[in-house]
């Protein structure tokens, strides 16, 4: 009987335990990776055991999407919770360390920021791309430790040349670093670093990879294993992606050996769709379109979100869900206090994930690029597109459709009338883009020359 005793207030004791133990959050981003670069998309010439076990043990979202088609916008959605254009954030800043307005702005709440105030030790790694200047670095926005280099790319080997962007020194936190290794291994080591310092306390970590993102660079020892591949543009990105996919998995094993594997939440995507081939030879089918546009193939990602013990394992979750959804999700788990009046356009989707609530996590989801050249809204089966500055309206059911190839603009004129209203509703929110993105070089010189037609 004493015994009963003993054993029941010791399980009440544990209980008690593990209630009070929020899970870290892990948010590891991939730059420019395909639809179909990852093995849970059906991937053939690319293993990716590490990231394929994500969905193994979590949920696949096979309509997981961005809220852009390119980089630095889309990282602004993620660190916000928010539609970017709602603070102009809708291009890539340019590479200006001095000026104070091409960035994420300060006047916004980040997940660093909401977390941090929940009690959460919070770490970024990687690319930041979300402004230069001093007022824009990380750890000015809610990250107590930061490892990584503030531009949009980076070179991945010693003494390899590029852009100034490029081959900046490292910073940790404030402290620039000479880059001695590959920098995908360095970024991985760092992060399983991350997650064994901080075993014993709640954190968020945030993983940006510049991979698989050009230039195509990657060492001997990643090149070896795709012999097989004969393009060899193809055979370096599939280098790069693998050597990604090792350091995920260096992160899970982290995460096990710490025994922190129930205790986390662990999300995977992209930062939008993959390139054109000629620009990086990435695979987005069976989508249409690629990276910078509004197709599914620009804004539709490899997307998975793994919580061992608490979402169902190796399932699959087709409801629309988006990368703005993770602030409120991570926030929601926390207990965090948002600030008062702030407006998030994501949704907490653990409730969805599990099949708690059977509802679409989103009405509606919406894009915009371009200050508004071109832009899409989904509701439920249905996409309304307008590709491009003076393009005709396309709708398209995803449903039946996942390649965009037939449009059905003038079958549902119904349709179309309420998603443009819904659209039209929604741009009146935005605001212009506060900046433009850079221009290539080459262009830049033309117009200089007065060449540009
Ligand atoms: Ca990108």
């Amino acid at each position: 009987m004493k015994t009963i005793v003993v054993l029941t207030v010791l399980l009440a004791a544990a209980t008690l335990a593990d209630a009070a133990r929020k899970p870290n959050v892990i948010v590891i981003l991939a730059d420019d990776m395909g639809y179909a670069d990852v093995g849970f998309n059906g991937c053939k010439d690319i293993p990716t055991p590490h990231i394929d076990s994500l969905a193994a043990h979590g949920v696949r979202c096979s309509s997981g999407y961005v809220s852009h088609s390119f980089c630095s916008p889309t990282r602004a959605g993620l660190m916000t919770g928010r539609y970017q254009q709602r603070f102009g954030h809708e291009n890539n800043p340019a590479w200006l360390p001095e000026d104070t307005k091409v960035g994420l702005p300060v006047n916004q709440t980040t997940i660093a920021d909401v977390m941090k105030s929940a009690g959460f030790v919070t770490g970024a790694i990687g690319k930041w791309h979300l402004g230069a200047a001093p007022c824009f670095h990380p750890n000015e926005r809610g990250f107590v430790e930061y490892f990584g280099f503030l531009g949009g790319g980076h070179i991945y080997l010693p003494g390899l040349k590029g852009g100034v962007e490029y081959t900046v020194p490292l910073l940790r936190n404030k402290e620039p670093l000479e880059l001695k290794e590959y920098m995908t291994d360095v970024l991985s080591r760092e992060a399983a670093a991350f997650v064994a310092r901080h075993k014993t306390e709640p954190f968020y970590l945030y993983v940006a990879y510049n991979a698989v993102h050009t230039p195509l660079q990657a060492p001997g020892k990643y090149l070896s294993r795709f012999t097989s591949i004969a393009d060899e543009r193809r055979r370096a990105y599939a280098a790069m992606t693998s050597a990604m996919d090792d350091g995920i998995g260096l992160i899970l094993r982290a995460l096990r050996d710490n025994g922190l594997e129930r205790d986390t939440l662990v999300w995977f995507f992209s930062d939008n769709g993959g390139p054109p081939y000629n620009v990086s030879p990435t695979h987005n089918d069976p989508l249409r379109g690629n990276k910078g546009t509004l197709y599914e193939g620009g804004i539709r990602v490899p997307f998975v979100v793994q919580w061992r013990g608490e979402l169902p394992e190796g399932t699959v979750y087709e409801q629309p869900v988006i990368s703005l959804d993770v602030l409120p999700t991570a926030a929601t788990l926390a207990g965090a206090k948002l600030p008062g009046g702030l407006k998030l356009d994501g949704v907490n989707i653990v409730p969805h994930l599990k099949g708690e609530s059977k509802g679409p996590p989103h009405e509606r989801l919406f894009w915009r690029t371009g200050g508004g050249a071109a832009w899409a809204v989904r509701e439920g089966r249905y996409k309304l597109l307008k590709p491009g500055k003076d393009a005709a309206l396309q709708l398209f059911d995803l449903n039946s459709d996942i390649g965009e190839a037939k449009d059905i603009v003038s079958e549902k004129p119904d349709v179309v009338a309420r998603l443009q209203k819904a659209h039209d509703a929604w741009n009146t929110e935005l605001i212009p883009p506060l900046f433009e993105s850079p221009k290539p070089a080459a262009k830049k010189k033309a117009r200089q020359a007065g060449r540009t037609k």
